[in-house]
């Protein structure tokens, strides 16, 4: 089975692995900050921090901003259930705003009405979680604009883009937001098996969330509220769970940042040749709006709305290509039912959903699979 994403593993990764297996630390030791400090390099931003999955980078992220009971947190429902689920975790309520048809991120037009709403009646989101679907960068600036005038916060899943652009820089650089979150499971742009990372320019979030990692507990005598009793001592200030990564995966992820521009390289290359192959066809390729500079996590076609997508997707998959659907729109999960949604809700990510197909896009996919999967592709949707 070709599959729709897999990670890319060589020699030097596992050598990497091997070695912090061989030292004194398998976790919390040296490599952790080197792979922060690396990814907060190539992003441009001040601080990063590294923990155990994107979901916990998420749910730090949002502990720290303050999320909690009667607090509204907003986000796409074109995502994975993660997005919203922390928010729900921090005891506050969700709500989400519909996509825009062409981009398949959140409608900045939707969000405007939202927010004049939410306004009136008193209820504005303390934060919004923009997702930048398939690797697509959302419209930070007029996302930036907004959070000036409702006065709330941004925090970006970019679990789909490291090493994505947006308006000549790169996501992560948090220029129009105050965190961003990057995820490595391996079906992501670089793996470190499980594994997330939050980059920040803001110190006050950053010490949180070092912090919220580890039970709320610091090491650091710059903050501690009473006298140190000694060199063992700690504090915990805050409370939180064990969101720790290990030096293992940490050493993984800093030989594959090694390798991200490569990775990233070879993406465009192969989304850009789907475009072509399927220009004459009644496919919906991607659209890339302007300022964006892909991370291509994922390619996705619409079919054409006569098209039966079950019979298509069991068809393709019987052609030995693991095709896939990203995503059944949040609200429209049972867990979300229960909470008061209804189809109907938000209609573009209902329609965009009905016709959503992804095939495969990996760095290691050659160009022979993927002439095999753009024929067959090509071949069922006249079936
Ligand atoms: C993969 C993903 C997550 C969760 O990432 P984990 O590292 O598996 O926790 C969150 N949001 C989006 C949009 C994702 O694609």
């Amino acid at each position: 089975m070709i599959p729709y994403g897999r990670q890319q593993i060589d020699q030097h990764d596992i050598e990497a692995v091997v070695e912090v297996l061989k030292s004194d630390y398998l976790t919390q030791g040296p490599v952790i900050p080197r792979f922060e400090d690396a990814v907060a390099k190539y992003c441009g931003v001040k601080s990063a921090v590294a923990v155990n999955s994107a979901t916990s980078a998420l749910h730090i992220a949002c502990m720290a901003l303050g999320v909690a009971k009667g607090d509204v947190v907003w986000t796409s429902p074109n995502t994975f259930v993660a997005s919203s689920n922390v928010a729900l975790l921090c005891g506050a309520e969700v709500d989400f705003i519909d996509i825009d048809p062409k981009t398949y991120n959140i409608s900045i037009e939707a969000l405007e009405i939202k927010l004049a709403r939410a306004d009136k009646i008193g209820k504005l989101p303390k934060v919004i979680i923009p997702v930048h679907f398939a690797g697509q960068s959302c419209d930070m600036k007029a996302i930036a604009a907004l959070a000036q005038k409702y006065g709330f916060r941004v925090l970006e899943d970019a679990s789909h883009c490291i090493g994505g652009g947006y308006a000549g820089q790169k996501i992560g650089s948090c220029i129009y937001s105050d965190a961003c979150v990057f995820s490595f499971h391996p079906v992501k742009i670089i793996t470190t098996a499980e594994g997330g990372m939050v980059t920040t320019n803001d110190d006050e979030l950053f010490k949180k969330m070092t912090m919220l990692r580890t039970h709320g507990i610091t090491r650091d005598q710059t903050l501690f509220a009473y006298d140190s009793n000694g060199a063992w001592y700690y504090e915990q200030q805050l409370l939180g769970p064990n969101y720790r990564i290990t030096d293992m995966q940490a050493a993984l992820g800093l030989s594959q940042m090694a390798r991200l521009d490569n990775f990233i390289a070879r993406r465009r290359i192969l989304a850009k040749r789907y475009n072509e192959l399927f220009e004459n066809t009644d496919l919906a390729i991607p659209y890339q709006a302007p300022d964006t500079d892909s991370a291509w996590h994922l390619y996705v076609v619409g079919l054409p709305q006569n098209k039966n997508r079950k019979n298509i997707y069991n068809n393709l998959r019987e052609d030995g290509i693991g095709v896939n659907v990203h995503y059944i729109p949040v609200h429209l999960q049972p867990y979300y039912q229960a909470l008061g949604f209804k189809q109907g809700e938000f209609p573009n990510a209902e329609k965009y959903y009905r016709g959503a197909l992804t095939i495969p896009l990996y760095a290691g996919l050659t160009d022979e699979e993927q002439r095999y999967v753009s024929e067959r592709v090509i071949e069922r949707l006249q079936s």
